[in-house]
This record gives structure tokens, C-alpha cells and sequence, in this order.
């Protein structure tokens, strides 16, 4: 089971927050998610997910100690473009949000501060 703050889940994309909701996430009285990835990982039998889930803690974990920031608009829509335009793009991956095939992020990596590509296609660049 994972939650998210209310702070954590209000500074989500609207696409992020709906993937959550759609995958089984519940919004609790104080507004915090609770989400229980042991279900997805049942539907998504990918020897890989548990890893993913794992790493995209250890993101918002990071991504809350900066105090939630995120890139400017258009540093994300520069970093999605060439995501759209990479050979290991899916589009329709991870419940709609995209899907990078090398890291198994979706479109709310590139609006953190502290990710880059994994192959080095944009960086940690926030102007
Ligand atoms: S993060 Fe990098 S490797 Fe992944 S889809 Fe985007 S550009 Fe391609």
C-alpha cells in the first residue's frame, strides 16, 4: 500500500491523478490517496512493475524533499516532445500517462526537477 499527502497528490499532474484514481487509488477524509499497487501488480503480471513502483517511491520521496517543485511549463513540454519522439516512447502506456520503455515512467517525469532521461536524451535542466 502507498499514500500520497494531499500536498503530494494535489502537486500531480491532473493525467497523474486521474492514472491513480482509475488504477484503484481512494481519496481519504484529509485528502491523502491511499493506493494499493499489490493490486495493480496482480492485472500487470511485469517482472519489472515491483522494481518501478519501488523507484517511483524513492522519486516522490526525493520529489517531497524538494518542496514539491517542478520544472517550468515549458522545460516539461520540451522534455515530452522528445519522449514523443523516442524510439522507446509508448504513448499509451502506463494507464494512458505514457510510458518510457527504458525507466517505465510516465508523463509525470519530466515535470521533476531530479529526473532525466536514462539515456541521456534531456537532463536535470530547469530553464
Ligand atoms: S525518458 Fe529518454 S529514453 Fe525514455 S522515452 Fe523519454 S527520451 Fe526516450
Amino acid at each position: 500500500m502507498m499514500t500520497f499527502s494531499k500536498k503530494q497528490f494535489d502537486g500531480m499532474s491532473e493525467e497523474h491523478r486521474r492514472a491513480i484514481i482509475k488504477a484503484g487509488g481512494v481519496i481519504t477524509k484529509s485528502g491523502a490517496v491511499n493506493f494499493d499497487d499489490t493490486q495493480v501488480m496482480r492485472e500487470r503480471p511485469d517482472p519489472n512493475f515491483p522494481k518501478q513502483i519501488k523507484k517511483f517511491a524513492g522519486s516522490m520521496a526525493t520529489w517531497a524533499g524538494s518542496g514539491f517543485k517542478k520544472v517550468q511549463q515549458h522545460v516539461y513540454e520540451r522534455r515530452l516532445a522528445i519522449c514523443r519522439k523516442c524510439q522507446f516512447w509508448q504513448e499509451n502506456g502506463n494507464l494512458g500517462m505514457g510510458k518510457c520503455l527504458k525507466c517505465g515512467c510516465g508523463k509525470g517525469k519530466q515535470w521533476l526537477p531530479h529526473e532525466q532521461c536514462p539515456i541521456g536524451l534531456w537532463g536535470k535542466e530547469n530553464t
